[in-house]
């Protein structure tokens, strides 16, 4: 079990937007207001992205996570020629945090992914991570 690590915890964390941790990810999970969010976004309505972007994972409850494409089994809002999230301001929390994973969100528990390629970390807390723009 990867350490726990509370908002005040320091890690080693960066971003360079290589866009590596959208590509081979494991399930992102899109809540009720991401829903909501995204289908906004894209200009098209809530079940037409349910149907068409996500599809249903069994937890303690089903939920619903991102579909993925392709032979780098990309997200499949990942804009493949920009090299970019093509919902990036309303993307769900998993990709906001991460290379964070928010393990438990009402205590404020994380651990760090080891999926992350930045080559230029630094020392920060995991609050400064999260309010970072
Ligand atoms: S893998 Fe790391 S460096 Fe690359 S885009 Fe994701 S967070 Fe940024
Ligand atoms: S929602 Fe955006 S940031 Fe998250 S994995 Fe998909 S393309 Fe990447």
């Amino acid at each position: 079990m990867p350490e726990l690590l509370t908002l005040k915890s320091k890690v080693k964390l960066g971003c360079d937007m290589c866009d590596t941790c959208c590509k081979y990810r494991g399930d992102i999970r899109v809540t009720i207001k991401n829903i909501f969010d995204i289908s906004r976004y894209m200009k098209i309505t809530p079940n037409e992205f349910i149907q068409n972007y996500t599809h249903e994972i069994k937890g303690q409850e089903p939920e619903r996570a991102l579909n993925c494409k392709g032979e780098f089994r990309e997200c499949i809002l990942y804009d493949t020629k920009r090299k970019l999230c093509s919902v990036n301001s309303v993307k769900p929390l998993q990709c906001v945090v991460f290379p964070l994973f928010p393990e438990d969100v009402k205590n404020d528990y994380f651990y760090v992914i080891d999926q992350c390629k930045c080559k230029n970390k630094k020392e920060i807390t995991v609050n400064e991570w999260l309010n970072r723009k």
